[in-house]
């Protein structure tokens, strides 16, 4: 049989899924993980129909880095039986200011996306080492790189800029947006369940252990909270959000922190782990009595509402809000408070629905349709790198 497969890598997970590909479309096989690389690697997947695949740990010094990782999970996949490699799709974080749409890879591409390695350091070295390592093993597996940025492509320059000298934004210094496979994925699944809605002015909160939110008009995106890198915005499982730069200057001026303890500060010990002492995780944090566990919760809802406003602003209004990802999907108390927030815009919550996890959680009377998507990242890697194989092929 005919498969996908998708990978999504960091530095301490690297996450791939299996698609068999039939006559009528995709059909997910394998999900799976490893994870704790470098500190308690444990390889684990499941199939279709959520059955245990494999669950397996490993000494740190055997998984010790990435490409230790994707050598442990090749050999493993290389295991499984009945499926033929047609293709890799890839998540990458940046597509810098040329990349509007996903690429099939050759060594040109793969040069160019190496270059705006400066513009997502945490990322984008850890994105591209499994596209080399196929590359090298495999270089007659065709491979796609699907970014997170290329959804908010052709904002234009007054959306997309900083005010700051040109030269900058020549150079790069632009503000990209990201979670973009999520947005487009959720853009496509509204289009299906509420296609007037899907037409109108909607806010598209994504908030998982990264946050963002995204004002799309018909579908395409014209404005995101994040910008040149994901570390703006909403506040995060460990990163701030909207920060005045002047913070920073004061870290590294006054209190001479260097840039790389700033930078571990922004990326892993600030947001909600930060504010409250207590977990980066929101379950953690409903479930604690610790009051800054409840001041990291309100600060959260109350910065969600601030920039619902400040998207419905760039919209001229809004038609319909969409929830998603880890928190948006599963905390109906978080989606009832943010729902609370967005009364002046029109919204209003059907209580019931939302508990009960629905798909459409506002009220009959609501003037701004509430909705409930959950996302799917890796499947739309998936569609984008079939629909690739198949020009490639035509
Ligand atoms: P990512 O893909 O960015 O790692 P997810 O979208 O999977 O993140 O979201 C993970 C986060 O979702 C967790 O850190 C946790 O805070 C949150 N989460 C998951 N389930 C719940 C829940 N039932 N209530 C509140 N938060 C939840």
């Amino acid at each position: 049989m005919d498969a996908l497969l998708v990978v999504n890598a960091g530095s301490s997970s690297l996450k791939f899924q299996v698609f068999a590909t039939t006559d009528t479309g995709l059909e997910r096989r394998v999900r799976g993980q490893i994870g704790g690389i470098g500190t308690r690697p444990r390889l684990q997947a499941k199939g279709a129909d959520g059955a245990v695949l494999v669950d397996r740990s490993y000494d740190a010094d055997v998984v010790r880095d990435l490409p230790a990782a994707i050598a442990v999970a090749r050999d493993w996949l290389l295991t499984l039986e009945g499926f033929t490699l047609r293709a890799i799709g890839h998540r990458v974080v940046h597509g810098g200011p040329d990349f509007a749409e996903p690429v099939l890879i050759d060594a040109a591409v793969l040069d160019r996306l190496a270059s705006y390695q400066d513009l997502a350091p945490l990322h984008q070295p850890n994105n591209l080492a499994p596209i080399r390592q196929a590359m090298a093993i495999n270089p007659d597996v065709p491979q796609v790189a699907c970014f997170d940025t290329a959804f908010h492509h052709g904002h234009p320059e007054q959306v997309n800029c900083y005010a700051m000298p040109r030269s900058f934004y020549d150079e790069g210094v632009r503000r990209y947006g990201f979670h973009g496979l999520s947005y487009e994925y959720v853009a496509e699944r509204l289009r299906e369940l509420a296609p007037e809605a899907a037409r109108g002015r909607v806010i598209v909160a994504h908030l998982g252990s990264g946050a963002s939110m995204c004002a799309l008009r018909n579908g395409h995106s014209i404005e995101s909270t994040m910008g040149f890198t994901a570390l703006d915005g909403l506040p995060m499982g460990t990163r701030p959000g909207q920060l005045d730069p002047g913070v920073v200057l004061y870290l590294i001026l006054q209190r001479g922190m260097s840039a790389q303890v700033v930078s571990d500060l922004l990326y892993h010990e600030a947001g909600l782990k930060g504010l409250s002492g207590v977990s980066n995780d929101m379950r953690d944090l409903l479930a604690s009595d610790d009051p800054h566990a409840k001041l990291a919760v309100d600060h959260f809802v109350y910065r969600c509402g601030l920039n619902a406003g400040m998207l419905a602003a760039a919209l001229g209004g809004i038609d319909a809000f969409v929830f998603t990802a880890g928190v948006g999907e599963n905390s109906a108390p978080i989606r009832a408070r943010i729902a609370e927030g967005l009364a002046w815009l029109g919204a209003e919550l059907d209580p019931t629905a939302n508990d009960a996890g629905a798909m459409l959680i506002s009220a009959p009377a609501s003037r701004v349709a509430l909705y409930l998507i959950p996302t799917d990242e890796e499947l739309m890697i998936a569609r984008h790198t079939l629909a690739l194989l198949r020009t490639r092929t035509a």
